[in-house]
């Protein structure tokens, strides 16, 4: 049975009170117990980190960058290892798991040109004798907290810039696969990090709640579900600190009439059932503009029906099951919502067949096959919550424009995309929706680390994206320095408001 500890300081940490427990989502089975944090308990991970910030603040740019090289190495050689992990207690399969590996190793590469990252400005001469620059300095201790679905990828969204930039961190992950968590720690020490610079702790509502309290913690990182970015974001910014919240979603694919449906079905297969639909960034409506809705929704079943599910570890799985039961009883609770609510079950993924076992409703583990709902009505329940499940739900629009009034009265702005050959329409499309990441011909546009991620509306609460220009600024604050060295003419006092000259 595994024992998830917390990471403070130097390394492990046991805590002294409650647990939570671990599952194997494939057996349904209790593979382990994670520590749930109490406030002593986050106090000391900030203590560390609040100890380890001066010197890590100032040790050299190259330096720290060099530790971000050697961390990217060391991860890199342990990929296989932590896909495992994931794996194991995510329950998506091996080859997606190196998939989110690999996109957040993309922003430890962003952030080892920290040094030109944090390149500022300089003005010779704004007057005589005097120059201005800008230069951008780290914040302190900071902290992140993460959801179950890239135990990996999201934290890592955060801590490499925060770190590059010169702050000392704090990861609060998911208690649902909280190992990842601590084999990135054990790399951190491994490349060379100081102790307490990275720390985890494992938890609940008491961790995160105390991490927004603590007056040494200066910002707060989320990624989650809506009411709890909604929660973090107003208590974190209650207590002075800067928050990033990132929400939920429900990403809507606009299907135009001249768009290739084999293509379009390909995409919205790999897009809604990839990772068992468990993607902030998942499509999980397509809108079908009249009339290519039944021959769409033809090609996307062929699809679904030759999809192989089946554990994590077994190559030729290509979807495993749900994190936990109780997420798996809430995603199947939408078939039935979606029948009463006179939408069509065209796929029902409580039948298909698991391998090693029976229908997905028979077997041990916390499955349900990939699901497909036609005919879904505009504005009905299945269409506008997120479900966050291998549910792909059809609604059938008579034109573009009555599409996108759908993607822009929905609650979130995640991600969205528009299958077309039109390029005008296209170019219409980024321009008139209103959702912070768009893809033309793409399903799943998770922009590469080098520009920042991030949905509008109730996708995300706070000002910033994250990773890219927008994560460098977030972790760090300005400051504009006005010099000038003094020679004798510079004598005599003028009670006048500095003016340039
Ligand atoms: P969640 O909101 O339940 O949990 C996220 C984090 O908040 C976890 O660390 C959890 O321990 C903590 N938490 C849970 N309840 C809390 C409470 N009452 N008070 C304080 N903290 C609490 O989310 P999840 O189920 O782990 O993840 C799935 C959700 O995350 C989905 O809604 C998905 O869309 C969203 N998500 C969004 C993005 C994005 O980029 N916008 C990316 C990934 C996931």
């Amino acid at each position: 049975m595994k024992n998830v500890t917390h990471w403070i300081g130097a390394g492990p940490v046991e805590g002294s009170g409650r647990t939570s427990e671990i599952f194997d989502p494939a057996t349904g089975e209790v593979a382990g117990r994670v520590h749930l944090a109490s406030v002593d308990e986050v106090d000391a991970a900030v203590a560390a980190a609040v100890e380890a910030w001066p010197a890590w603040r100032d040790a050299s740019l190259v330096k720290r960058s060099q530790v971000l090289f050697r961390f990217r190495e060391l991860m890199y050689a342990g990929r296989d290892e932590l896909a495992r992990l994931i794996s194991e207690e995510h329950g998506k399969v091996h080859s997606d798991a190196l998939g989110e590996v690999a996109r957040g190793l993309e922003v430890v590469e962003f952030a080892c040109g920290i040094p030109y990252l944090l390149k500022g400005g300089f003005s010779e001469g704004v007057s005589t004798r005097v120059d201005s620059y800008s230069i951008r300095q780290p914040l302190g201790v900071v902290a992140g907290i993460t959801p179950f679905n890239f135990p990996a990828m999201v934290p890592m969204w955060m801590f490499p810039i925060a770190i590059a930039a010169g702050n000392t961190f704090i990861l609060k992950p998911s208690e649902k696969d909280p190992s990842a968590s601590l084999l990135m720690a054990s790399l951190w020490k491994e490349a060379g990090l100081p102790d307490g610079v990275f720390n985890v702790v494992q938890g609940d509502k008491v961790a995160v709640d105390r991490l927004l309290e603590h007056p040494d913690v200066r910002a707060v990182s989320f990624v989650g579900s809506t009411p709890i970015a909604r929660y973090v974001y107003e208590t974190g910014t209650s207590h002075g600190k800067r928050v990033q919240a990132l929400g939920g979603a429900k990403n809507h694919m606009l299907v135009l009439p001249d768009a290739d449906l084999d293509l379009v079905a390909d995409a919205a297969v790999s897009a809604g059932f990839g990772s068992a639909g468990e993607r902030c960034m998942a499509i999980s409506v397509v809108l079908a503009v009249d009339p290519v809705g039944d021959e769409l929704v033809d090609k996307i079943v062929s699809r679904v029906s030759a999809l192989t599910v089946g554990p994590g570890d077994d190559p030729s799985s290509q979807m495993g099951p749900l994190v936990t039961a109780a997420h798996r009883d809430k995603v199947v609770s939408y078939l039935d919502l979606g029948v009463s609510e006179g939408a069509k079950l065209v796929v029902d993924g409580r039948l298909t067949p698991v391998r090693g076992g029976g229908a997905a409703q028979d077997t041990a583990g916390f499955w349900l096959g990939p699901t497909v709902i036609d005919h879904v009505a505009a504005g009905s329940r299945v269409h506008r919550e997120e479900i966050f499940g291998p549910v792909l739900s059809i609604v059938r629009v008579s034109s573009y424009e009555e599409g996108l009034e759908l993607i822009n009265g929905g609650e979130f702005g995640n991600g969205t995309a528009i299958f077309t050959n039109d390029g005008g329409a296209a170019r219409r499309f980024q321009n008139e929706v209103e959702v912070g990441m768009v893809g033309i011909n793409v399903p799943i546009p998770v922009p590469m680390a080098f520009y920042s991620f991030g949905g509008w509306k109730a996708s995300l609460f706070g000002d910033t994206h994250v990773h890219g220009a927008e994560g460098v600024h977030f972790y760090t604050r300005g400051k504009v320095v006005t010099s000038r060295w003094l020679d004798p003419s510079h004598g005599g006092v003028n009670l006048g408001f500095p003016t340039n000259g």
